[in-house]
This record gives structure tokens, C-alpha cells and sequence, in this order.
């Protein structure tokens, strides 16, 4: 079976993977810090990202961005003006709320309780007056639907006022002489002002890509949910340019190719769609987002957008330097080329951490099984983290059956011949039984034991983390055997 979010959470927490920020100081909201087996399984994940993207299309280069960038940059892409969601206060709890996930929330139990019908509609009115920036709409709305404050029990709500994502902070020691900078609230923009140092520099023709991965800050309202809304969160990015007119074709290849790679990655097929955005942002001609199952429901895990010229076209009039591409190919219909023009945008934008929870999520289970024979039969729950190899914190772990006879030095002799390509543990202490739980709970796909037999011809048991099974091995076969295992 699988796990709630409390189990996932405390899970993650005891065992390395997730720790509250500032924690001591009984935590920072929205914000955390990934743990020794959480950093392995995120920059795994990152990995694999960057290699599906970079490695895998001549035509997707790299980039590293600074976080802080030119003010102007966040008034071009539009975020000082627009980056913003609706908030309300409740005057009894002083609580405060996006007025947008409130209705949400209201839709997801109309749809809980059979009434599909009324979620839809509520859904489109709220898309309505969010799209006509109708605040005092919204608000009504709230009363209508008799919402109360989940804290206080009352519906006691303020006027709804747009709320700016973004955290600033000042360039320069002294303070006249500072200016307002923002913390970037995506990583976007830093590839688009660098279109053309990389599209020189790395000889690309359109349609190519720009991929990066880095992280970005949201000054969210609503806080909850562990690390699937965060304040400080890191995304991967790839912006496409493309030739007007072909993001069309272009737009749906990415949506087949990102939603086959988080296949691929583990997310089964039935726990993923696609959920066409009802309001678009103020740079989109089509959006869509790729939805996993959580234990708290379907949500987004990446937004890919049709973001047309938009950006490019805001960065060339803010920065008055021309933001152009010379397609040199022969247009068919005119037997001319096509020229100079500002190509459009087709966007595919993954949060890491909400896909690490995703696959924390997917991997995490809990079984009954039954050991030992007879008088000593004993059923017992297992849980244990099912990460594809490629992503497990720790590939394999090397236990001495016990700490004599030599077998600790067979196990460090084996440690060090495989530790060159792959991330493996040695591990002495306790029982085999405790061990092999250890392992199981991290989600370490293999644990090799040398034995007595070990000694006599080289072989050691392999034990395998979904199965239990033990198989016989020699030492010899165990790097290509692990290879194998690790690789897509
Ligand atoms: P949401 O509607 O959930 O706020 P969004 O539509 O604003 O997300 P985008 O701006 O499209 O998100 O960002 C792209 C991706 O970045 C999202 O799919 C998500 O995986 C990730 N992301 C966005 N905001 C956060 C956050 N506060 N914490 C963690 N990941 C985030």
C-alpha cells in the first residue's frame, strides 16, 4: 500500500531525506533542507533531467544563470506589474489565504461529493473574474460558496487585494546609493536575455533549446503541503525557439516528450494527465500542466507553455538591443529566406522538488510479509522506498556477515573496487535482518554479503531490495551487474 502524506513526511524526516528549515528555531515556513539521502535523490533526479535534455538533443544547450539579474529584466517579463495572487484575510483569525486556492478547495469537495457540475462551474467563475481582475467579484464569490475560515469557523472575509511573489532585496553597501533587486521568481528570464550569447557562442540554428536548472523564490501565501509549495525551490527549465508559426507542432512534441519522460522516470501512466490551464498568464498562448497523484490529489508537477515572442519581444524594447535571429533557410512559398525575426517560445518548466516528492511518493510502501518457519512464523509490516536504481540515494550496501574471519577485509576490498562508479555503503554493525531494513528504508536496491563462502571462491550473495531474493554472485560480475541496473 501506499503512504499518506504524514507518513511520507516523517518519513522523510527520520531518515535523511527532508529536514524543516531552521529548524532549532522551530522552523522557517515554506522553506527546507534536504538531508544526506535527500541531496543523492535530488541531484539524481537533476541529473537525469539535464541528460534527457542536453545529452540526448544536439540542438539543447546548457546555461547557469546568476539569480540576481537587472531590475528592468523583472519589469520586461512582466512580473513587477503581474506576478501576483489574490489574497484575503479573515478578520477573526488574522489568518490569511489565497482567495483562488480557497475556491479551489471548495471546487475539489464539490467534486468529492458527486456534484461535478457545480466544481465546473465554480471553477469557471472564478477563472472568469480572476482573468477580469474582478477582486471585489471573487470575494462575493467566497461569501456566496460560504466558505469559512478553517481555523475560526467564520466567513468573515476582507476585500481581496493582488498580492507581488516576488522578494526584493538592495544592491550596494550604502543605502542612497542601492537599488531594488529581485530574487528571481523563475529561471526563465535568465536564458532569455542571454538568447543570443548562446545562440552565437554554441553555433545553434533555430529550433534549438536552452536548458537550465537553478533555483527560484516565491513569497507564497499559502504555505502547506511540505515541500510541494516552497518559497525557496529550485526548477528545471528548458525554453525552445522556434520559427513563428511552427509552436504549434512544437508545443505538442514537448507535452508528448515531457509527459513520456516522467513515464520513463517511474511516475506510472494512470497517475499522470495533462490539465489544460482555464486562465492563462499574461505571457501565454497555450499552456498546459503535467499532473501527478499525490496523496492530497491531483497537481501540477510542470507548466508547458506557448510563451510566443512575448518575452523576447518585452526584452528588446526595454533594453533596446535588437533580440533578433537571421534564419538563413528558404521559405518555399516566397523562394526567399526567411530572414530576420524574433522567434517564439515553446517552454517546458519542472519544479525539482515537486518531482522529488512525486517519486518519494510513488516509491514509498508498505507491505505484510511473513517470517520464519513454523513456532517462529511472524507476520510484520515492511516498508521500503521502490526507487528505480538510478535515482537511489545509495546503489548498493556491503555487509561482512560478521566482523571476523576476514570478511571485513573482503568487504572493504569490494567497497573500494566499485566505489569509483557508484555510490555504495559499507555497514558492519547489528544483525543481517536490521541491516537489510536499514537499507530497504532509504530504498537501496542491492545489499551484497560476503560470507564464509566468500572466502572460498569469490562469489557473495546479492539481495534485492522489491523481492527479498538472494542470488549468488561472483565479485568479479558485480560492477557490470549494478551498471546495468543503474542505467535507463
Ligand atoms: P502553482 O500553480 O502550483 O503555483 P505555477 O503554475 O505558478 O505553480 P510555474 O510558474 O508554471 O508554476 O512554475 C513551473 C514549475 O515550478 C511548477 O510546475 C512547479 O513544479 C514548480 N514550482 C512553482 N512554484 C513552486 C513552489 N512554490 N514550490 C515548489 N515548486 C514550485
Amino acid at each position: 500500500t501506499e503512504g499518506t502524506l504524514a507518513n511520507i513526511v516523517s518519513h522523510a524526516k527520520e531518515y535523511g531525506f527532508v529536514f524543516q528549515s531552521s529548524e532549532i528555531y522551530d522552523g522557517l515556513g515554506a522553506v527546507y533542507d534536504y538531508g544526506p539521502n535527500g541531496v543523492e535523490l535530488k541531484n539524481n533526479l537533476k541529473q537525469l533531467w539535464w541528460k534527457a535534455m542536453t545529452q540526448l538533443h544536439q540542438n539543447v544547450v546548457g546555461l547557469d544563470a546568476a539569480i540576481f539579474m537587472h531590475p528592468l529584466t523583472w519589469k520586461a517579463s512582466g512580473h513587477v506589474d503581474g506576478f501576483s495572487d489574490p489574497m484575503i484575510d479573515n478578520l477573526d483569525s488574522k489568518k490569511r489565504y489565497r482567495a483562488d486556492v480557497l475556491l479551489e478547495d471548495r471546487a475539489a469537495e464539490h467534486e468529492k461529493n458527486g456534484e461535478l457540475a457545480r466544481a465546473e462551474t465554480l471553477l469557471a467563475e472564478m477563472g472568469r473574474l480572476l482573468t477580469s481582475e474582478d477582486l471585489a467579484g471573487v470575494r462575493q464569490l467566497i461569501i456566496d460558496e460560504q466558505i469559512v475560515c478553517p481555523i475560526s469557523k467564520t466567513g468573515n472575509w476582507t476585500e481581496v487585494r493582488q498580492f507581488n511573489l516576488m522578494f526584493s532585496t538592495q544592491v550596494g553597501a550604502v543605502a542612497e546609493d542601492s537599488s531594488l533587486i529581485y530574487l528571481r521568481p523563475e529561471t526563465a528570464q535568465g536564458i532569455f536575455v542571454n538568447f543570443l550569447n548562446v545562440q552565437k557562442s554554441a553555433r545553434q540554428k533555430v529550433p534549438f533549446g536552452i536548458a537550465q536548472i537553478g533555483k527560484a523564490f516565491r513569497n507564497e501565501i499559502v504555505a502547506r503541503q511540505f515541500i510541494f509549495r516552497m518559497r525557496e525551490f529550485e526548477q528545471m527549465e528548458l525554453q525552445f525557439f522556434v520559427r513563428p508559426g511552427t509552436e504549434g507542432e512544437w508545443y505538442e512534441h514537448w507535452k508528448t516528450m515531457r509527459r513520456r519522460w516522467h513515464e520513463v522516470m517511474g511516475l506510472p501512466a494512470d497517475k499522470l494527465r495533462f490539465h489544460d490551464h482555464d486562465k492563462l498568464a499574461h505571457y501565454a498562448k497555450a499552456a498546459v500542466d503535467i499532473e501527478y497523484e499525490f496523496p492530497f490529489g491531483f497537481k501540477e508537477i510542470e507548466g508547458i507553455h506557448s510563451r510566443g515572442d512575448f518575452d523576447l519581444t518585452q526584452h528588446q524594447t526595454l533594453s533596446k538591443k535588437k533580440q533578433q535571429y537571421f534564419d538563413a533557410d528558404i521559405d518555399p512559398e516566397t523562394g526567399k529566406a526567411y530572414g530576420n525575426y524574433v522567434p517564439f517560445v515553446v517552454e517546458t518548466s519542472a519544479g525539482a522538488d515537486r518531482l522529488f516528492l512525486a517519486t518519494l511518493c510513488q516509491a514509498y510502501q508498505e507491505e505484510t510479509i511473513t517470517e520464519g518457519e513454523g513456532d517462529k512464523e511472524q507476520t510484520k509490516t515492511r516498508t521500503f522506498l521502490k526507487l528505480h536504481p538510478a535515482v537511489a540515494p545509495v546503489k548498493a550496501a556491503i555487509f561482512p556477515l560478521v566482523k571476523k574471519d576476514g570478511m571485513p577485509e573482503k568487504a572493504t576490498e569490494i567497497f573500494n573496487a566499485l566505489r569509483h562508479d557508484f555510490r555504495v555503503i559499507m555497514e558492519e554493525r547489528d544483525a543481517i535482518g536490521k541491516r537489510y531494513t536499514r537499507q530497504d528504508l532509504i530504498g537501496t536496491p542491492f545489499c551484497i554479503v560476503v560470507d564464509g563462502q566468500t572466502l572460498e571462491d569469490d562469489t557473495v550473495t546479492v539481495r534485492h531490495r522489491d523481492s527479498r531474493e538472494q542470488t549468488r554472485m561472483p565479485i568479479a560480475e558485480l560492477r557490470a551487474y549494478i551498471g546495468e541496473a543503474v542505467s535507463f
